[in-house]
């Protein structure tokens, strides 16, 4: 008998057939003798008309309002859910985030769990009824509601299983796994039977949309076993997420490539090259809560140099602005930019004691031609940024050079 967290996202219950559905498969865990505690997100599509019927009222919604109202989407999914588990003769009972008790702090509409007293969700498991939690919301200290952030049930998920120390969190998607990449590109991509959240953590944050960053970072925290698989199909064991690297020598060095379309870059040409200069530039864009990822700075040639970094491509025009708005001040000469780039990223723990991968990964670029815009690595990973339209090729090529259709 085991204490699992099973988390259903929003395709998963997308339809009144499709929450019928997670109600069997729940039935079955259920009546295998497992306690069941259920985390589900709105119905798909559910969050976003809330969020632009929010907008038809006041274009920049007022933030606890907006969680009042985005909150509600979960709140009619885990009603109907109990309902399809009361039709099946199986005993249940529905908790919003505050019934929960899901604390949280308050920034509304980016809430971070602070804790969560599961104690009746404990005495509903005693009495033998499974437990159905919205996911995405929790309640401040003065008991307003707030959310977690977009695909923030994945959280709810981990926490709840942390919390409840559950033998395994199940998050239950549209895909059967985490794959080597996106197969709609690279058709051969293939399904990891398991991954290190290190890889996770990077894969999620490098474009990979299978769960959201903060609860890899959650689940690696608390060491909860995590696991990713399809809602739609029987069988199949997934992909593991876990602490533990392979035993095996033969394992791939490489564990897969991720991608973000959605990159820009930002140039500062000829600013003075002496101390204090990065932290003018940046501390501008930090200013305009712009989030940077790569940083570059040249060598620097008759007392001037030039600053590289990226931003998400929605931020490129704010991030822009802000630099012009200092250019003077910082004495550059100009700024330059790009929203037309890409990164591709190779990720695996295998690299720590595999010397070459980044060689590997050049060479294979070059033999297509693609030309590296920047380049940054950490100990498990090596991104490059690439002009957008060569993505899908260099995703593919890079797939292969790795070695990552074969088994
Ligand atoms: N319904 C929320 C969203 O669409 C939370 C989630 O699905 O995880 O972002
Ligand atoms: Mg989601």
């Amino acid at each position: 008998m085991a204490l699992i967290v099973q988390k259903y996202g929003g395709t998963s219950v997308g339809s009144p057939e499709r929450i019928k559905n997670v109600a069997q498969r729940v039935a079955r865990f259920v009546t295998q003798g497992d306690r069941v505690v259920v985390v589900v997100s709105a119905m798909s599509g559910e969050t976003n008309r809330l969020l632009a019927l929010a907008k038809e009222i006041q274009p920049q919604p007022d933030p606890r309002e907006l969680d009042v109202v985005l909150s509600t989407g979960e709140q009619v999914t885990i009603g109907l859910l109990c309902m399809a588990l009361q039709t099946l003769g199986v005993a249940a009972r529905s908790y919003t985030g505050g019934q929960a008790r899901i604390l949280t702090d308050d920034a509304f509409n980016k809430a971070r769990i602070s804790s969560i007293d599961g104690d009746a969700i404990r005495r509903d498991l005693e009495a033998g009824r499974v437990v159905v939690v919205a996911g995405f919301q929790g309640v401040d200290a003065a008991g307003n509601i707030t959310t977690l952030g977009r695909g923030g049930s994945d959280t709810t998920g981990v926490a709840l299983a942390a919390a409840l120390q559950a033998d395994e969190c199940q998050i239950y998607t549209d895909v059967d796994g985490v794959y080597t990449t996106d197969p709609r590109i690279v058709s051969e991509a293939r399904k990891l039977d398991r991954i290190t959240f290190e890889e996770m953590l990077e894969m999620a944050s490098l474009g990979s949309k299978v769960l959201q960053i903060r609860s890899v970072e959650f689940a690696g925290k608390y060491k909860v076993k995590l696991r990713v698989l399809s809602s739609f199909e029987e069988a199949g064991e997934g992909t593991l997420i876990t602490v533990e690297e392979g035993k095996n020598m033969e394992e791939p060095i490489i564990s897969g490539i991720a991608f973000s379309r959605d990159e820009a870059k930002l140039t500062v040409l000829g600013v003075p090259d002496c101390p204090g200069i990065a932290y003018q530039i940046l501390g501008a864009v930090a200013e305009a809560n712009i989030d940077v990822d790569m940083i570059i700075q040249n060598v620097g040639h008759d007392g001037a140099t030039d600053f590289s970094f990226t931003v998400n491509r929605s931020e490129f025009d704010k991030a822009k602005a802000a630099l012009e708005g200092v250019r003077e001040h910082i004495g550059a000469r100009e700024i330059q930019g790009d929203n037309k780039v890409c990164k591709v990223s190779a990720v695996g723990v295998g690299m720590r004691s595999h010397p070459g991968v980044a060689s590997q990964m050049f060479r294979a670029l070059a033999e297509e031609g693609i030309n590296i815009r920047m380049i940054s690595t950490s100990e498990i990973k090596i991104s490059v940024v690439l002009d957008e339209k060569y993505l899908e090729l260099a995703v593919r090529v890079l797939h292969r050079a790795f070695g990552l259709e074969a088994a």
